[in-house]
């Protein structure tokens, strides 16, 4: 067994996105007769050549299930299985207890709503506190639990330029709020939220706060604990690993405090014909044979990031932001949804093309070789808020380079005439 490493660049290196890139086989294809150029990172991020090594050795050289053989093959399995969740568990600043393995986001912010309905926490007339700019992942769980429970669920509203606006926050928030969720940074907005604003709040009134990292994670540095969040979720095929692996972060009391979601294999210490008693924290959440490979492929994911550095990334895409909006509030008739002045943000816009259906823009672009996304990016409501039922969405992460951007910029200013418009 190999361990994948990363990076041809190092944190004191300047940061260069071309090399970078060359790690990414897929971002060396042409796409409709031009090389491509890869703006959906939101959706999902591509993966380094280290990440695909990772897993492919491990299925290649070491592959058993974890927790239970007494062959060699199973406790090396075991090994690299617990290495990796140290390694993703540092990535955000937790130790290895506080990381919970689960699919993806969208499984770890069920669980999340599933134990804390299932452990008593929510009662008739208590409040759950959401902001109206989620993903449908870290919206309808507080739906239907608010369903489930009889509790109220209410919403925190943004401002017309994307900020939240947290005056309307403290006024939400209060003795009845159970919990408190929201996004890190807006998958559609791109904007930074003031999370300790929120943690504060939360704190206050002794609610639980959950916080969805999926947009914050691949971008810019991440310690939750430092963040004073109890719950948090990351995916892993947004931050340059495989699918079906994602994290859950949880402070050890409050992981602690929560029963399971799914029940059955590898969580129990003991089980007989009419009952059974749980693991701990992590192993009480993961229930059944675990994504092993894509762990083990999402430790080299950090590993990798990590190599190249997350403030250099962060710099890089805000960089990269910043020159993307220049060139986009120039051309007529592109309005940006969430265009605040002076707050921190990933490299990230929505926008609507005045006389142009996103999806028609979509396809101009995809002729081009240039790939973004176009629909409501699961979140419905936030269009809804900005006046429109879809948008362009064009996304960077640390592999995109300046030339990306302005390959894009000049073909947004070609949407509209080609349409006639
Ligand atoms: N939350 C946000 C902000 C997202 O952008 C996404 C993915 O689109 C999700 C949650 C769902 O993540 P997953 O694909 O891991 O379930």
């Amino acid at each position: 067994m190999t361990s994948a490493t990363a990076s041809p660049s190092t944190a004191a290196a300047p940061f260069d996105a071309s090399a970078v890139k060359a790690d990414f086989p897929i971002l060396s294809e042409q796409v409709n007769g031009h090389p491509l150029v890869y703006l959906d990172s939101a959706a999902t991020s591509q993966k380094p050549l280290a990440v695909l090594d990772a897993e492919r050795d491990f299925l290649t050289h070491t592959n058993a299930a974890v927790h239970r053989g007494a062959h060699t093959l199973a406790a090396e399995a075991t090994e690299l299985f617990e290495d990796a969740r140290a390694t993703v568990a540092g990535f955000v600043g937790a130790a290895p207890e506080q990381l919970v393995w689960t699919s993806g986001a969208t499984m770890g912010l069920n669980l999340v709503a599933y134990s804390i309905g299932n452990a008593g926490l929510i009662r008739p007339g208590d409040e759950i506190v959401v902001t109206a700019i989620e993903h449908h992942a870290n919206l309808i769980p507080w739906q239907e639990l608010a369903a489930r429970s009889g509790a109220v669920l209410r919403h925190i509203p943004a401002h017309d330029d994307g900020t939240l606006d947290t005056d309307a926050a403290a006024s939400l928030i209060g003795e009845r709020t159970r919990v408190v969720a929201f996004t890190h940074v807006s998958n559609v907005l791109g904007i930074v939220n003031p999370v300790a604003d929120l943690v504060a709040m939360a704190q206050a009134a002794g609610a639980i706060t959950v916080m969805d990292a999926c947009q914050s994670a691949p971008h810019l540095p991440l310690d939750l604990p430092a963040l004073g969040v109890d719950l948090a979720v990351f995916s892993g095929h947004k931050m340059l690993g495989p699918y079906g692996v994602g994290g859950l972060y949880g402070r050890t009391p409050v992981l602690e405090a929560l029963p399971p979601f799914l029940t059955g294999g590898s969580m129990i210490t003991t089980v007989t014909l009419d009952r059974a008693e749980y693991l701990p924290p992590p192993q009480r959440f993961e229930a059944g044979t675990q994504p092993i490979g894509p762990a083990i492929g999402l430790a080299a994911a950090v590993r990798y990031l990590d190599g190249v550095g997350l403030s250099r990334i962060h710099a890089h895409e805000g960089m990269l932001a910043e020159r993307m909006r220049a060139g986009l509030v120039d051309i007529p008739g592109i309005r940006l949804l969430g265009d605040a002045a002076g707050v921190e943000r990933v490299g990230l816009w929505s926008f609507d093309v005045e006389g142009v259906h996103a999806h028609d823009a979509g396809q101009y672009l995809d002729a081009l070789g240039i790939a973004v996304r176009v629909g409501h990016h699961c979140a419905a409501p936030l269009h809804a808020r900005f006046g429109v039922t879809a948008s362009v969405r064009a996304s960077t992460a640390l592999y995109t380079t300046t030339d990306d951007v302005d390959r894009f910029v000049e073909a947004v200013a070609g949407i509209r005439p080609y349409f006639g418009v």
